[in-house]
């Protein structure tokens, strides 16, 4: 297993790599790191976003900001430290538009993600996860298609990518914005979908049936 880890250690760190070095998009000029993704090579839980915000881009860390932290409790509500996560995004470059007082953070359009798919796809078949978190619309819209509507598909499994188990939920950036009776409802229905995950990944994990005895040699 330690020569496992190693490996994939060393095919992570050769992502990261060409995905610094890219430049298929113009958010790859701008941005001030590129923010690959961390955690454990060998999780069973794989948590994707939509891209980098502007702690992240600083810091070339996903998840770092409040919508980060809030993560972070959102997985130690299922028994899991950050460290022993994946934690990437569809994009590794911050999407931003310009704001009065500098860039503010936006979606990752369609072309952005499609220019980053393949470093996502690799990491994917690097860490091999037992299930997949998708966090927010865009992030689910990259997996299940366009017509993809948080509201109501969210919550459910799918067939993910590399037929890896899929679960869509709210964005924590989007609960940090909802009060009063809203954020009642959005953090239930968070609870639920994580209740879910930690179900799944408490399930037993299938033992491959033996292959039969060689016929040819019984003669
Ligand atoms: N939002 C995301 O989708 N990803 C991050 O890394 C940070 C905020």
């Amino acid at each position: 297993m330690l020569e496992e880890r190693a490996r994939r250690e060393r095919r992570l760190a050769q992502g990261a790599g060409l995905a610094a070095a890219c430049r298929k998009c113009e958010i790859g000029a701008q941005r001030r790191n590129n923010v690959y993704g961390e955690g454990d090579p060998c999780a069973s839980l794989m948590v994707i976003g939509e891209g980098p915000g502007e702690t992240e881009d600083l810091l070339g860390r996903p998840f770092v900001g409040r919508a980060g932290q809030l993560l972070d409790k959102m997985l130690a509500a299922i028994g899991f430290a950050r460290e022993e996560v994946y934690i990437c995004n569809t994009v590794k470059c911050r999407p931003t538009v310009p704001g009065p007082r500098g860039p503010k953070n936006r979606a990752p359009d369609l072309a952005e993600m499609a220019n980053c798919r393949s470093f996502l796809d690799e990491q994917i078949d690097i860490i091999r996860p037992r299930v997949i978190v998708a966090l927010g619309a865009p992030a689910a819209k990259s997996f299940l298609g366009r017509d993809f509507q948080i509201t109501k598909m969210r919550g459910r499994w799918y067939e993910g990518p590399a037929g890896i188990p899929l679960m869509v939920t709210f964005h924590p950036a989007y609960v940090l914005r909802q009060t009063g009776g809203e954020l009642t409802a959005v953090k239930r229905m968070v609870w639920a979908d994580l209740q879910a995950v930690r179900t799944k990944l408490d399930e037993p994990i299938p033992v491959p049936e033996p292959a039969p005895p060689e016929q040819a040699s019984l003669f």
